[in-house]
């Protein structure tokens, strides 16, 4: 017995020296500032106290940030004046220049180490709302996009959401079907016009009646999730838009 136990703390300690061999020719490198990070929450402490996460009071609808308490419960006047095509969006950071490199960086070279960190975050801060919801629906890549990208973050996120969750992952409901230009440069207006019509679905019955949560990475003026729950209300009895980040 007493030779197991050797082995085992023998191969603990080659193990532990493998990696940190490892992490002393591949340092794993906080993605906003480049310092180098030892643990697996991917960015430094530093860089995380930098984000401006959503807190109290923040719109029942939108999600957004209010500068003082109206009413508890309340919506924003943007929601009252134009109430958006979901029931509800929820976010955990803003999208800023603190926060900007680290969704960048999600976007274009992380594939699940952020992933299941924004996860987490998403179900700590509104894991009791995500539980009464059915399925989870990624905002949808146009084909010819994917293939130049290799990836479609919000699958990605929406995967590590649902290892969490329980909830299932319907990736092939709503599709992107026409190739839009990149929202970045348009105005709100335009951006509107833009995806307007863009996207389809197929296999309705998946979601017949079902509360979905429609997941993306970010989200600026809100109309590729506002495009997206156009037509997924068209079936399903409710949309919650849940992001890692919002303007
Ligand atoms: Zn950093
Ligand atoms: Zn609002």
């Amino acid at each position: 017995m007493p030779s197991l136990i050797y082995s085992l703390l023998f191969m603990g300690a080659i193990k532990s020296l493998a990696v940190s061999t490892l992490e002393y020719f591949f340092p794993n490198l906080c993605p906003c500032c480049d310092k180098s990070v030892v643990d697996l929450d991917a960015v430094c402490t530093n860089c995380w106290s930098k984000l401006n996460f959503i807190s109290a009071p923040f719109c029942k609808t939108c999600g957004r940030q209010l500068p003082y308490v109206v009413e508890e419960e309340s919506s924003c006047l943007a929601c009252i004046k134009d109430p958006p095509e979901y029931d509800v969006a929820r976010f955990s950071f803003q999208f800023d220049r603190n926060s900007k490199k680290l969704i960048h960086y999600f976007k274009y070279y992380d594939k699940t180490r952020l992933a299941s960190v924004f996860a987490r975050i998403l179900y700590n801060m509104y894991g009791k709302l995500i539980d009464e919801y059915d399925v989870l629906i990624p905002v949808p890549m146009h084909r010819f996009k994917r293939m130049l990208r290799f990836y479609n973050q919000s699958l990605v996120l929406a995967q590590q959401l649902s290892k969490i969750s329980g909830k299932k992952v319907l990736p092939d409901v709503l599709n992107k079907v026409r190739w839009t230009k990149s929202q970045a440069m348009l105005s709100q207006k335009e951006r509107k016009q833009n995806v307007n019509g863009s996207f389809d679905i197929d296999y309705p019955e998946k979601i017949q009646g079902k509360k979905v949560i429609l997941i993306d990475d970010v989200s600026t003026t809100r109309s590729t999730v506002n495009a997206c729950a156009k037509e997924l209300r068209a079936y399903a009895a409710k949309v919650f838009v849940l992001c890692i980040a919002a303007t």
